[in-house]
């Protein structure tokens, strides 16, 4: 008998705001005061919005990163991606980039040449997951992870689910992770009825970025940009459909330990933030070339 994980609410966004002049987020969490997703610290939905063709692609310049990673899964458009540690990759519809900043990064996030030149609907996700105080200042790394490596479960009557990261069903997602997390999109069709499996002790969250869906057969929760907030207790969730609908479901085991955070720098306490200031400006995050 499924034991479904409290409902513990629902939140719209906290916040409309630009990242850069690429991205139009609305943030899903912490600025709504949601701060019960640990190890998750934040989720950006940027879109969907039409840009206008221009030569001059848009987004977020030179900009640095430590002690957690970025999450970025392409829904529509395309971001080119390069970093201070020699990466660099364009994500595209279906594409999920992981990149773990850890000891610090230096990267800028641009509308890709092409998508800017013809213009389009441009629609990302962004999610920052925390990394345990042992891996904050590990090498940096970077999954560029392609839609076809995705594996898709089938949910039946239309509805899948891909596989980011954790495990579905036995299907498990392609990125590595440092503690343990699932990330699924999820995609179900008007009148499908699915029972997702998450761990015990897992925080948790429905990420409703549009459609209508009713959450443990009880709350609708429906529109854009909705988070079905869920807790620990319990090993399931179920969702039901009543139109096409897209959403983020997570789960992870919270990361018991202090959190300090300064804008792109999320540490343990306030010196190491003061510290990654300094390394930053010094320029040990390194720099694009
Ligand atoms: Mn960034």
């Amino acid at each position: 008998m499924a034991n479904n994980k409290e409902l513990l609410g629902i939140h719209g966004p906290g916040s409309n705001h630009w990242v850069g002049d690429g991205f139009p987020v609305r943030n899903l969490f912490p600025s709504n005061g949601v701060t019960q997703m640990n190890p998750f610290l934040m989720l950006d939905y940027a879109g969907p919005t039409r840009f206008e063709p221009s030569n001059r692609p848009r987004g977020v310049g030179e900009h640095p990163h430590r002690g957690f990673e970025t999450v970025t899964i392409a829904y529509q458009g395309a971001v080119e991606h390069r970093d201070s540690a020699g990466n660099s990759g364009t994500i595209r519809p279906g594409d999920v980039q992981w990149m773990t900043a850890a000891s610090g990064i230096v990267h800028e996030e641009m509308h890709e040449r092409e998508f800017s030149r013809a213009g389009g609907i441009f629609e990302m996700v962004q999610l920052w997951v925390n990394l345990p105080k042992a891996h904050k200042m590990s090498a940096p790394c970077y999954q560029g992870i392609l839609s076809g490596q995705i594996p898709i479960v089938d949910l039946g009557a239309g509805a899948f689910a891909r596989v980011i990261a954790g495990e579905l069903s036995g299907a498990k997602g392609p990125a590595r992770t440092f503690t343990p997390v699932n990330v699924f999109d999820v995609r179900l069709s008007a009148g499908s009825k699915v029972e997702l499996s998450l761990p015990e002790g897992h925080n948790a969250g429905v990420a409703l970025l549009r459609g209508d869906i009713v959450v443990n057969g009880s709350k609708s929760v429906r529109g854009e940009a909705q988070l079905a907030l869920l807790g620990p207790a319990g090993d399931s969730v179920s969702l039901e459909a009543k139109e096409q609908s897209i959403l983020l479901v997570l789960s992870g085991e919270p990361i018991n330990e202090p959190v300090a955070s300064y804008g792109p720098f999320v540490m343990n306490t306030q010196a190491e933030l003061r510290q990654a200031v300094e390394d930053y400006r010094a320029g040990k995050m390194g720099h694009l070339k």
